[in-house]
């Protein structure tokens, strides 16, 4: 089966018993509980950018309020 290698973005390989993901363009060989886990992690980052970026709306909005 194939999954978007969590390093490099490119095609790897899902072992058919979600054993292990491996990817031959970074030679990525992990299990899929690692897999998993680095998905997280990224997911986990990307809600903190997107997080950041609404905190930094709501603070100009604020500021948009104070102005008047
Ligand atoms: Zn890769």
């Amino acid at each position: 089966m194939k999954v978007k290698c969590p390093k490099c973005d490119k095609i790897a390989e899902l072992g058919d018993d979600f054993s292990y993901v491996k990817c031959q363009h970074c030679d990525l060989d992990i299990t899929y509980g690692e897999y998993v886990k680095f998905i997280a992690y990224k997911d986990a980052r990307y809600s903190d950018i997107l997080g950041d970026y609404a905190q930094e709306k709501d603070g100009s909005a604020s500021v948009t309020l104070d102005d008047w």
